[in-house]
């Protein structure tokens, strides 16, 4: 026999162990006890029972996988894209915050683009520093809107839309994220070592090389190859130039 019961979150009448109008467990029914606390501080901040690490651990042998059975409909097996991120900007800010490392690679060799105002090159370079250094959220979040915008024009025949390419993109900056606190950050933080920067970045470049030959692999690899590079460059000239470009122009420093 089912228990009938008035739920208490939405008032629907419902039998089983889910209100079928909100979700709600019934046992939410009954009244709070010490143990719903401490499963819902693991369920909520970690998501550990199933979604956090099985989810990090499948983005790393399978991300193509992860981010395909997102799309397409398996929305319950893997830590959902957008709460991945947030674990991932929540992780990079406390990293930062211990290793108090926001010593980032200036390339001083470069001078700028001839072709705009020295102000505007300097204001550009500023806005770039800050978004990689104080404003690190904000610039991993950006990232993660203007990633898919090149591999949506080029991949248009898969006719996948922005947003599914965001899930994709959303899993991939979040992963590359804990690549960096595990190869970068970890040993920094437990040992003082410091990884040589060529090092992470290798290996960000290959997992991302890696997951997007597999996602769009109904392309013919050649072209597709080609495509991945051009997506990237788009990403690339977006992030380090038409970005900073608005920003220093909005907002001159
Ligand atoms: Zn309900």
């Amino acid at each position: 026999m089912m228990k009938r019961n008035n739920c208490n979150n939405c008032g629907t009448d419902f039998e089983g162990n889910f209100c079928f109008n909100c979700g709600q467990i019934n046992s939410a029914n009954n009244r709070l006890a010490f143990s719903n606390i401490v499963k819902d501080f693991f369920d909520n901040t970690f998501n550990i029972h199933k979604g956090f690490f099985y989810t990090f651990w499948n983005l790393i042998i399978q991300p193509s996988t992860v981010s395909k059975s997102y799309i397409q409909g398996k929305r319950k097996t893997y830590t959902n894209p957008t709460r991945y991120l947030v674990i991932a900007l929540a992780a990079l800010a406390t990293m930062l915050y211990w290793t108090q490392s926001n010593d980032v690679i200036v390339n001083d060799s470069f001078q700028g683009f001839s072709f705009l105002s020295e102000q505007l090159n300097k204001s550009m370079r500023l806005w770039d520093l800050r978004l990689l250094t104080d404003w690190t959220l904000l610039g991993n979040l950006i990232e993660a809107l203007v990633f898919p915008f090149g591999f949506y024009l080029l991949f248009r025949k898969l006719k996948y839309n922005y947003s599914e390419l965001l899930v994709l993109s959303f899993y991939l900056i979040s992963n590359s994220i804990f690549i960096v606190i595990l190869l970068d950050g970890l040993p920094k933080l437990l040992i003082d070592f410091h990884v040589p920067v060529v090092f992470v970045f290798g290996a960000i470049i290959i997992y991302y090389s890696y997951a997007l030959i597999n996602f769009f692999k109904d392309i013919p690899l050649l072209k597709r190859i080609f495509f991945i590079l051009i997506g990237l460059i788009i990403f690339v000239l977006l992030r380090f130039f038409l970005i900073p470009l608005i920003l220093a122009i909005l907002f001159p420093i």
